[in-house]
């Protein structure tokens, strides 16, 4: 039995996820290790029933013990608050942790020999980092009716200046766009990939348009700069970690042409495009997992799916369904390799390792659930539902 040192943060979830969350920890974590978790659940009852208060709590004790696990939770909705009888609606609970973490999410596929990325010559995971705040997310926008002035104009705190620039001379009617950024946000976003970038041993690209944005892309430019030659230049050349400032649009022509094997940190909007681009060329939703990472160093790993609603609607029915559990595996070995390395307990560090090691042998030796099986060449040998296919891990564990 692997013992634990000190506990992760767990955080349960809702429907399908929570049924597999169960599962994963009966089957796949107990029977090895002395499990050390503080527990808080997020299930959408409990959310309602604690206003949220749990949702807060959960967040904090990321942050003091830093690291922490997540199933995957439903963000409620008109038709979720009279499903569950809900008092009131809830914000995201990724987006209050988020903000909690002031964090940056990372998305990593999982790779599987048997199921090609839709460019062939992609070898290795593109790891995608997205800026979750501002830009066009927190725009002002207006419809112009007609000709006349569009300006921006910045007012100082105290009243005492004003500055004002000319957007356009309208001629006619048309639209106009406010947006903005701030440095705090930008530095935070830009620890956190090199942070991550550093654990994970995968050089950095980052990338604007600052030839033609000047000042606004020109300053994410500078401030990644700055902290990558001011706090982690050392650092990375140690742990062998480059840093690669390019073009926008030069970025995205050599993703396609490249290997992959990188992290690739996008201004908002990019992150919100690329990562989708990435996910579906990859293969399947459900072998993708997601890391936050706060500038304090606090990370939380989960699923980057949701709740599998659908499927859960079928389980109550007495189906046992074949959802694929692997990202909810992978948030777990990755929480637990991440508490060994800081508690330095190698041990619990190569138990996650054979974990995953024995979740992708099972996929590979033709045994999977059927998302995957519907994409898998060669054929898959076996389509299992979850037990099954957690046994046929468990049966590989032992080996
Ligand atoms: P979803 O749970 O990601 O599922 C969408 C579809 O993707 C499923 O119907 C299924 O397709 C496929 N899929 C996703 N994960 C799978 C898995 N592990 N194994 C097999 N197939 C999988 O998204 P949703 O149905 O739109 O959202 C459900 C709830 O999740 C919502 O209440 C939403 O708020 C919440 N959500 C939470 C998070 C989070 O906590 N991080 C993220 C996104 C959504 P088939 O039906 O074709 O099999
Ligand atoms: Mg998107």
């Amino acid at each position: 039995m692997i013992t634990m040192k000190n506990p992760v943060a767990e955080i349960d979830g809702d429907e399908m996820t929570r049924v597999l969350w169960a599962l994963v920890k009966e089957k796949l974590l107990i029977p090895f290790v002395d499990l050390k978790t503080e527990y808080y659940d997020l299930g959408l009852k409990n959310r309602d029933d604690t206003d949220d208060a749990v949702t807060v709590e959960a967040a904090k004790a990321i942050e003091r013990l830093g690291v922490g696990v997540k199933c995957a939770t439903i963000t409620s909705n008109k038709a979720r608050k009279v499903e569950y009888n809900l008092k009131h609606l809830h914000p995201s609970p990724n987006a209050t942790i988020r903000g909690i973490l002031d964090g940056t999410v990372f998305r990593k596929p999982i790779s599987v020999s048997c199921i090609t990325p839709s460019v062939s010559t992609w070898k290795k995971p593109i790891v995608i980092g997205r800026h979750a705040y501002g830009d066009v997310y927190k725009n002002a926008e207006m419809g112009i009716p007609g000709p006349g002035k569009v300006e921006l104009v910045f007012t100082s705190e105290d009243g005492d200046t004003e500055t004002r620039i000319l957007v356009a001379d309208m001629k006619g009617p048309g639209v106009a766009q406010g947006i903005h950024n701030t440095d705090d946000s930008i530095r935070s976003f830009a620890q956190s990939c090199f942070l991550y970038a550093i654990d994970e041993q995968l050089p950095v690209w980052f990338a604007t348009k600052d030839t033609i944005s000047k000042i606004y892309d020109g300053r994410f430019k500078e401030i990644f700069n700055e902290v990558y030659e001011k706090e982690f230049k050392e650092k990375c050349d140690k742990a062998g970690v480059s840093y690669f400032y390019t073009l926008i649009d030069d970025a995205v022509a050599r993703v396609v042409k490249g290997e992959g094997g990188f992290l690739w940190a996008c201004k908002n909007y990019d992150g919100d495009v690329m990562s989708d681009m990435i996910a579906s060329a990859s293969g399947s939703l459900a072998m993708m997992t997601s890391v936050l990472v706060s500038p304090s160093g606090a990370v939380e790993y989960e699923a980057a799916h949701g709740t599998v609603q659908q499927h859960y609607y079928r389980f109550q029915k007495g189906e046992k369904t074949s959802t694929n559990p692997v990202a909810l595996i992978f948030a777990w070995t990755g929480a637990l390799r991440k508490r060994g390395e800081l508690d330095n307990t190698p041990d619990l560090s190569a138990f996650a390792d054979n974990l995953e090691k024995a979740t992708l042998d099972t996929i590979e030796a033709g045994e999977m659930t059927g998302d995957l099986a519907r994409l898998a060449s060669p054929a898959p040998v076996k389509t299992l539902n979850s037990w099954e296919f957690v046994d046929a891990i468990v049966r590989r564990m032992s080996l």
